[in-house]
């Protein structure tokens, strides 16, 4: 097996490109890279940035003492726990709904390492000083019912949002044929075969963000459709 970095397909090179140099078959495996977006004003201010672009790299940002994390999933804590290592003073992670979506050690240990947690809170606005929320009104079964009126303006050197990442458009935008469904996932049948013949996919790009073990349970299936499929080119 060789292994050629650095490269992204959909760019210089395209799929079609790895069929003319002589692939039978292709398996996608490029998983959920672009952060979703809250559609928010103030989201592109310089203050803010999405979580798996600061995971990548957080020695590249500073994001000064406080710092606001929209959402409350298993990123959202990798972030609040990364933010604390790197000096960050008052880490406060806000979610619409009334517990945290996170696994319940993931959310333990960012609470024993000093991550404050406010519940009920629709973001509204981003501005220089933070996120703008109103409150979400919930009945006694945590189902949200409304949302009052009153903004409330919470003070943060930087947010970041952490609100799930769906699939990049590069494949199917440079691939003829190849095609995703509403949310950008591809469509395969059940054997992880896309909609062009010998061109599989599997994980995140397909499933959606779930987990290594489930990409992987997959994928197994998936490698096996496809040497079957190359088998039956050779006869
Ligand atoms: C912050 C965070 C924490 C997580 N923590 C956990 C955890 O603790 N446990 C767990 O089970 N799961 C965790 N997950 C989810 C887990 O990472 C994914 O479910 C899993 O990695 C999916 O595997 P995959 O092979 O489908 O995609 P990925 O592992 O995402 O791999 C996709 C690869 O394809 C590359 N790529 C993308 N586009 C292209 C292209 N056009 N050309 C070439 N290469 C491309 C990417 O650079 C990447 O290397 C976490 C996810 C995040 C974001």
């Amino acid at each position: 097996m060789k292994i050629r970095p650095n490269t992204a397909i959909g760019t210089a090179l395209e799929i079609k490109d790895l069929i003319r140099d002589g692939y039978q078959s292709i398996f996608i495996g490029t998983g959920v890279w672009r952060p979703k977006t809250l559609g928010v004003k103030g989201e592109s201010l310089g203050n803010v940035h999405y979580a798996i672009d600061y995971l990548a790299n957080p020695d590249a940002y500073n994001l000064g003492d406080t710092v606001a994390i929209i959402g409350m999933g298993n990123s959202a804590m990798d972030v609040a726990r990364t933010a604390i290592r790197h000096g960050a003073r008052k880490v406060t992670l806000y979610a619409r709904g009334t517990v945290s979506n996170a696994s319940e050690h993931e959310t333990a240990y960012a609470k024993l390492d000093g991550a404050d947690f406010q519940f009920g809170k629709q973001i509204v606005e981003i501005t220089d000083d933070g996120p703008v929320f109103v409150s979400v009104i919930h009945d006694e079964t945590g189902k949200a019912i409304g949302q009052g009126e009153e903004r409330e303006q919470f003070f943060a050197d930087s947010t970041i949002i952490s609100v799930s990442q769906g699939p990049k458009s590069k494949l199917v935008n440079t691939t003829e044929g190849l095609k995703a469904s509403q949310n950008g996932l591809l469509m395969t049948d059940d054997n992880g075969q896309t909609t062009i013949p010998g061109i599989f996919a599997s994980g995140d790009v397909v499933l959606g963000a779930r987990t290594v073990v489930e990409a992987v349970a997959y994928s197994k299936t998936v490698a096996e459709a496809m040497d079957e499929y190359m088998k039956s080119k050779e006869e």
